[in-house]
This record gives C-alpha cells, structure tokens and sequence, in this order.
C-alpha cells in the first residue's frame, strides 16, 4: 500500500514550522495540493514556490493547514526516513541470494530505489520504476541517475534480471534521456552469458546515446556518462540458483588486455573523458597491474562502484611516502588485514614505506570463509575471518602494536548500505559491528591488542593508529568517538578493490 503522507520526526526549535505550529508527530500530506511522497519529493514542492500551503495530519487524525514561507535553508522540518524500495528482478547473480544463512535480516535487503541512486550512487535495474517514477524523475530533475543495465539485448537481459518483464532496458533510459536526465551504466559481466556480441552491442548502444554526443537524435538531451564493467561475483553459497561461470585469472587477463586498449579509444573520442570503465576486481583477479591515473577520470566516475579505488590509493601513497607526516610510522609495528585481491598491492606498498621510513607494516591476506574463497574483497570479510586471519598471523610472524581491519568490513557510518526503512521499521546495523555483528570491542578483547580501522589511505591509517595510542586503554566504542571527533568518519572503500 502507498505510503500516506510523511511523518515529521522533529522541528527546529525557532523555525517557521514551529512559529507555523507543526508538531514532532504530525504527517505532512500535501504541498500546494500535491501529495508529498518522501524527503526528496519535500524538497522539490518546497523548491517550486516562495509561499507554500502545507496540509498535515494530528496524530488524532485531525487535519488543517498551515502557510510558510519557504527560506533558504527550509522551514525547519526534520521528516522521517523513506521507506526502501524492493526490487522485482530475479538477477542470476544477485548477492542477496548468494549470502550465506543466519546473518542479520537488513543484509537480505533487496533494494532497488531510484532515490539511493540519486543520492548515493547505488545501482538501480529500474525494476520499480514504471512510467509515473520516471516522469517523477524527470520531473524533479534527479540526475544523475545510476543504472544497472547488465545488457541491451531484450531476450539476453530478460534471463539476466530473471524478469520476462523487464527485457527493454533502453525503452526506460531512452525515457530518462529525453527528459535531460544523465546517466551512469554498468554491466555485471557473467562469462558466456552477457559478453562476447551481446556486450559489444550493449556497448554500442550506450555509446550511441553517450552525454558528449554533440549531433543526431540525442543533441540537447541527458547523456549516458559512463559504462563500467564489473565481473561477476560468485559465493559459496549458490544452492537452487542457476548456473553462472566465474570469472577467473585467465578470463580476468584477456578481458583487460582487449577493452582497456577498447576504453582508450572511448575516452579519446569523447572529448578526452573516460566512458568506457573497468572495475579494478578485472586487474586484481586478472594479477595485472592497474592502469595509470589517465585512464580515469578526473572526478573518478563509479569510484563507489570499485572503479579507480587501487589507483587512487596508489596516487595517494606516491605522494604521501615523501611528505614529513609519513615519517610518523617509524618505529610502527602493525598488522593490515584485508581481502586477498588487494594484499599483494598492499604489501608492495607497505614494503616501500618500511624501506623509506622504519616501519615494520604487514599486510595479511585474510581468507573469506563465511562467503567463500572466491570473495576477495575486504568489504565482505566477518569479524570472525579477521580474527582466524590475525591469531593465524601472530603465530607464526610475531606480535604487533595494531590490528588494523578494513573500514569496508566495519560500515561505522550510517549511511543508506546499512540503514533502511522497511514499512516504516529502521533496519539498521549498529556503528562498529562487522557483518557477522561481532563488534570491534570483542575482536579487541580476543586479540588482547588495539584494533584500529584502516581508513581510506595511508595517512588517514596514520590517524587511526595515533587516535588509539592516545586513547589506549578505553574501549574501541570509545576509540570511534575519538575518531569522530578527529573528523574522520572511517570512510568506505578504503583497501576494498
Ligand atoms: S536488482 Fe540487485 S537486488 Fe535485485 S535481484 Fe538483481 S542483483 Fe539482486
């Protein structure tokens, strides 16, 4: 059932909604008559007029009407978080159904929501978006819009999405396009399923309705900014699901050689601006070295998607092994868990900064038990792998000052991965919890060592292990206030290729 209005949390003591005599638990229904579907849609009916007529309801049911005037920074209504939507797809690679059993019930969300993909960059197949949705966005100008096309071809695509509804992927960009909109592609690459001629005519399509093109059919309209590919991604845990290929070393190493020359090409012919983008898991499955910071863009474009993330850091890394901060690690004896893909990068970086400064850093390539040995990123790593993979580690190379776990692992803040509302219900997972919700209080406790988070990089690590060294002996719950107050909020992304 639709939801009916949206409930107002809280007001801003001294605001216009207070002087205007709304209420912590009134629902706002309309604006100028229009009835109000979330936060987003708030603030685009709040965006339209200078004076505005909002109807709410008392929680009693009673209704009235109050004006505001609509300042600058809004009337001072705090409303509740949207409700996420489910997708309809059926995808044959879909993560949810691949997760292992017993974990906290938010992580078998299936989300698929046009806002997340405005706001955050998440990935939509436009399952739930029927022609009244995409009017919505065109209407309030989301762009841009993230879009998982996976392939272009209808029959191919109906068997990728498992969705015999859902096969005419271009018929809803096409609708977004011409309503301005821009937007962001990828494709999940499953080997014999949606590569060789059906990705070369999805790549040729896209292209066709790419945002530099200046002539034809698509002059003045919204654009498609850019088109990853991602390899396909396979648990251990694939029962009842039908059969996908997994993309290994040797598949990984002819993919990169043929379409990083391929992305060259693209990038050369739109204005300079990379279109065509491999996921750094094709050079980190494929053990080929990263291209150099040219091959992405200048705003690293689908950086959340695990575009650019290992160049990124190595960028960093170049330039902070010279600063003066750098030579804070002398002396440092830690330990860097994280996922297999990224520990041989990590360790050759470690080795160059303990060479330059006196460090004793070790990467440790942690074994993904929970999902599989095929799981190597650090983002999907337990608390209980991490610990196996420190105690493991210790035996046989000694002990350390830290334990330094991936941020990735940690999801500290609470942004949209792991906070939703789900009929109204916040599914949330607390702040410093791994997957498995063991906490970083108890992976402290059993290692009898300080554990930090890594960060996005080096010089963020840096933080972390001086934040614990001046907080030793307080719990790690602790410790994340000490990093909040430093300012960092212990970013995603960081050694999670
Ligand atoms: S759209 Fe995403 S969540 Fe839905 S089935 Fe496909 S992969 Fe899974």
């Amino acid at each position: 059932m639709a939801q009916r209005g949206v409930l107002v949390i809280s007001v801003e003591p001294g605001s216009l909604a207070e002087g205007a005599g709304i209420k912590a638990g009134d629902t706002l229904l309309e604006i100028n008559g229009e009835k109000v579907l979330d936060q987003l849609n708030y603030q685009f009916l709040m965006s339209q007029k200078d004076e505005t007529m909002l109807r709410l309801e008392r929680p009693d049911k009673s209704l009235f009407e109050v004006s505001a005037e609509n300042g600058g920074d809004g009337i001072g209504l705090d409303l509740a978080q949207d409700d996420v939507k489910i997708c309809k797809q059926n995808c044959v690679f879909c993560f949810v159904h691949q997760m292992p059993k017993g974990y906290r019930k938010s992580l078998y969300l299936k989300d698929e929501d046009i806002r997340l993909s405005f706001l955050y960059g998440h990935f939509s197949t436009l399952s739930s978006s029927d022609d009244a949705e995409l009017s919505r966005i065109v209407r309030e100008r989301l762009s841009p819009i993230h879009v998982s096309v996976h392939c272009t071809d209808p029959d191919v695509r109906v068997k990728v999405v498992g969705n015999p509804r859902e096969g005419d992927i271009l018929r809803k960009i096409d609708r977004l396009l011409e309503g301005g909109i821009d937007v962001h592609t990828q494709a999940v690459i499953a080997p014999g399923l949606n590569d060789d001629w059906v990705w070369e005519k999805t790549l040729r399509e896209l292209w066709e309705r790419r945002a530099y093109q200046s002539k034809g059919k698509w002059a003045g309209k919204g654009g498609v900014l850019s088109l990853s590919c991602v390899p396909v991604g396979l648990t251990a845990h694939r029962e009842n699901l039908p059969e996908v290929q997994d993309v290994g070393a040797d598949y990984a190493q002819a993919w990169v050689k043929r379409w990083t020359k391929e992305a060259r090409h693209y990038a050369a012919a739109n204005e300079g601006e990379p279109w065509l983008l491999l996921a750094d898991e094709w050079f980190t499955r494929g053990d080929v070295q990263v291209p150099g910071r040219d091959f992405y863009s200048e705003s690293w474009a689908q950086l959340e998607n695990g575009v650019g993330l290992v160049r990124k850091f190595l960028e960093h890394t170049r330039r902070f092994i010279k600063s003066d901060k750098a030579k804070r690690f002398k002396g440092r004896k830690a330990m860097l868990l994280t996922g297999s893909s990224f520990a041989p990068i990590l360790n050759r970086v470690l080795a160059q900064l303990n060479r330059e400064v006196g460090s004793q850093l070790r990467a440790v390539a942690v074994r993904n038990n929970d999902f599989g040995e095929s799981v190597t990123v650090a983002g999907l790593l337990t608390g209980r792998d991490l610990m196996y993979a420190a105690h493991a580690d210790r035996d046989t190379k000694g002990p350390v000052e830290a334990v330094v776990v991936p941020s990735a692992s940690l999801r500290t803040h609470t942004g949209p991965t792991d906070q939703y509302t789900l009929h109204g219900v916040i599914v949330a997972r607390a702040e410093g919890t791994f997957l498995d919700d063991m906490t970083l209080d108890e992976l402290t406790e059993d290692l009898q060592t300080p554990v930090v988070p890594s960060g996005a990089n080096l010089s963020q690590l840096l933080d972390h292990l001086e934040a614990a060294e001046r907080t030793s002996g307080i719990s790690s719950r602790d410790l994340q206030k000490a990093f909040h107050k430093t300012g960092m909020n212990l970013p995603q992304g960081a050694y999670n290729p």
